[in-house]
Order: C-alpha cells, then sequence, then structure tokens
C-alpha cells in the first residue's frame, strides 16, 4: 500500500499544479485559440500530460501515454486518458504558441520571486550539453560513404567540459545556457542553442532576460570560459558584478591583475565605487602620500576583487547551476532528447523547466485536504 500511497500523492500533485493559477492560466491560454479542433481532449487533459512527463521524468510520449492509461489516480487528475498521437499533436501545435508558454513561465517566476526577494540577487550563469536525438557522424560507417543528410540539420558539433568523473570531449547537439539563482538554485532565465554557439555571446541576453522577468541582479558567477572583457563589461553595463576566475593570459602572467603595492607591502581593498566603475586601495602603513589610488574597473581588477572573501563566497556558490543542470536532467526528464530541430528541443527545454519551478512554487503551498472520494478542495 506504500506505493499506493505515494502515487497518489504525485497524481494529487499533478491535479494541484493544473488547478494552479499560474497553469490555468496557460490552460485558459491555449483555449483561446482554439486549435485542439477535432474531437479532442480537453486542453487541460493535455497541459497534465506535459506536467506527467516531466514529474516522472519519462522521456518518451508513448511510455507517459501507458502510463496515464494504466493509472487511475492519474486519469482521474487528468480527466482523461489522452493517446500518444494526441501528445505529439498538442506538443506541434504548442511550438506556434511559444507566448502562451512564456508567459505562463513568467508568471510563475513572478510568484516564486514574490516568496523569495532574495530570488535573482546572485545568479551563476553556465551552459551545458544536451546531445541530439540524431546522428552526427560525418560517415554513415566507418570508412564508409559521407553522410549527405542529418536527421537534425540544427543541431551542431560543440565542446563539453568534464564534469566529475566523465571526461569532456565533443558532442553533436544543442546547449543549454542558464542562468540560476544562487539562495534558490532555480533557473531565473534560459536559453537552448546549437552547441557550437559560443557561450559568452549567450550569456548577456540571459542577463537581459532576467531583468525583463522582475529580477534584479546584483552579482553573476562564471567559471574561466567566460573571461574574456567583452562579458565584464556586459556585466557592469548592466549594473551587475561579474565573478570570474581568471585565465592565464599573458597580462596575468606578468601579474598585471596584482593590486597596487609600495615599498610597505601590498595595498589593502578599501571598497568599490560603483558609480564611479573604479575599486579603492589604500597603503597598509598610511605612510605614502597620497595613501589610497582608485583602480577603474576591468577584467584584470574587477570591482569584487579576487582576493576578498566575498569573491570567494560568490564564486563557491557558482555550483548552484551546475548541480540544477544535473536535477534538470535527471529528475525533471530534460535529457535524453527525444525531439529534432531546434524549436522543439526549446520547447521541451521549457517545458521541463516551467514543471520544475511550478513544483518548487507548489512545494511552498499549504497542503491540500485528500480524501478517499477523490481530490478534496483547499483547506479553507
Ligand atoms: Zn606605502
Amino acid at each position: 500500500m506504500a506505493g499506493a500511497t505515494v502515487q497518489r500523492t504525485r497524481a494529487q500533485q499533478v491535479n494541484d499544479l493544473l488547478d494552479s493559477a499560474e497553469v490555468a492560466a496557460l490552460i485558459a491560454d491555449l483555449e483561446e485559440t482554439r486549435w485542439t479542433g477535432r474531437p479532442g481532449y480537453p486542453v487541460r487533459s493535455m497541459v497534465g500530460m506535459m506536467l506527467v512527463k516531466s514529474l516522472y521524468a519519462i522521456p518518451t510520449w508513448s511510455r507517459t501515454a501507458r502510463l496515464v492509461g494504466e493509472h487511475a489516480a492519474l486519469q482521474e487528475a487528468l480527466g482523461a486518458a489522452p493517446s500518444v498521437y494526441a501528445c505529439y499533436r498538442f506538443t506541434a501545435k504548442l511550438r506556434e504558441f511559444p507566448d502562451a508558454v512564456d508567459r505562463c513561465i513568467a508568471a510563475v517566476l513572478a510568484r516564486l520571486r514574490e516568496q523569495n526577494p532574495e530570488m535573482g540577487r546572485n545568479i551563476a550563469i553556465d551552459g551545458s550539453d544536451m546531445p541530439a536525438y540524431a546522428n552526427g557522424q560525418r560517415f554513415v560507417s566507418k570508412g564508409g560513404r559521407e553522410r549527405e543528410r542529418y536527421s537534425d540539420p540544427d543541431a551542431s558539433w560543440g565542446h563539453r567540459s568534464s564534469v566529475s568523473t566523465r571526461s569532456g570531449g565533443g558532442y553533436y547537439g544543442y546547449k543549454l545556457h542558464a542562468a540560476v539563482c544562487t539562495a534558490t538554485g532555480l533557473p531565473v532565465a534560459w536559453r537552448v542553442e546549437s552547441a557550437r554557439t559560443n557561450e559568452t555571446m549567450i550569456a548577456p541576453s540571459l542577463l537581459d532576460a532576467a531583468a525583463a522577468r522582475g529580477f534584479r541582479t546584483e552579482t553573476c558567477a562564471m567559471d574561466k570560459g567566460y573571461d574574456v572583457t567583452t562579458m565584464y563589461d556586459a556585466c557592469e553595463e548592466r549594473g551587475i558584478r561579474p565573478i570570474v576566475p581568471l585565465r592565464q593570459t599573458p597580462d596575468v602572467k606578468k601579474g598585471k591583475d596584482a593590486p597596487p603595492s609600495c615599498e610597505h607591502g601590498v595595498w589593502t581593498f578599501a571598497g568599490s565605487d560603483t558609480k564611479r566603475g573604479a575599486s579603492k586601495w589604500r597603503c597598509s602603513a598610511g605612510q605614502c602620500a597620497p595613501a589610497s589610488a582608485w583602480v577603474k574597473a576591468d577584467r584584470l581588477h574587477p570591482l569584487v576583487p579576487r582576493a576578498t572573501a566575498r569573491f570567494k563566497s560568490l564564486y563557491h556558490r557558482r555550483g548552484a547551476v551546475e548541480r540544477e543542470f544535473g536535477r534538470l536532467k535527471h529528475e525533471w526528464s530534460l535529457l535524453p532528447l527525444r525531439v529534432r530541430r531546434i524549436d522543439g528541443v526549446r520547447l521541451h527545454a521549457d517545458l521541463s523547466i516551467l514543471a520544475r519551478l511550478s513544483m518548487a512554487l507548489l512545494a511552498a503551498q499549504p497542503l491540500r485536504v485528500v480524501t478517499d472520494a477523490g481530490f478534496g478542495k483547499a483547506a479553507a
């Protein structure tokens, strides 16, 4: 019976998500487009299928349809057991209405931000590999003829860095670029691009997307891959402090990133002035004239200096973005991909993350009363 209770709880979650104000608004939005046509299933049931797929981390529609077909509590929550073909039709149609999904995501993020005013203040940005549902090898077989047609022409070869036990290397597919709040661990902005796309070209648009969704970002932690001048400028132009470690470039090897120093030793950091765009440093003995100096912010001398405890703490929290990639891939069915073409992959990522965010919102809501007769209404 324990298993039944667990399933009941998840079906209850699906039901509560479908009844949440934000998802209900998405359903109403889609109903208004009237494209379901066909003696089909209600939009609510179809949105429910998307949620079930993500909540149960199922990679394919056929397995999702089979699960619902065998699961009375889920059917009760959805009000139907849609066929696998209905799911294909629904997602194909949904690609034509990306604004409806966007509005729902924005509404869920706005509610999350109301609950956590700190959300999005300190973020971390990174990119993660999403191998395509396609073969990108140039030759059909080893030593065989050259491939003429690629089943997913939007995918491309990219590079992934090594993660714990897995070594890095090339892969064929897409890359998910994401900005994750380091306090809540939740994504605030993301974008899917072909794998070959450079991270530093995409990151500024994530900062803008987070701002457009109402987040007031103060710092952004990124790994060495983002250690390029344009990235520092992009952050500072938006009033955001970049938290990025230095690559060993010639200037760094020459020690040009070092703080000012004098015969009394290395000067100490005395705070930054964001309006002035410079950090203040002081002679540790206070015997020099002048005893302090302003250093203009740039890649070598960021406003949050790398030697400070604040920088170290903020950079340490960068791990939040990698942990979230892991959760999305393993717990929210972001991978393996079972769709082709970038529009389909983008919708898939949006729906996976929407389910993830909606559940985070639901987890913070008061519990509903469940009765044997069915799904109860919210306790008064
Ligand atoms: Zn001095």
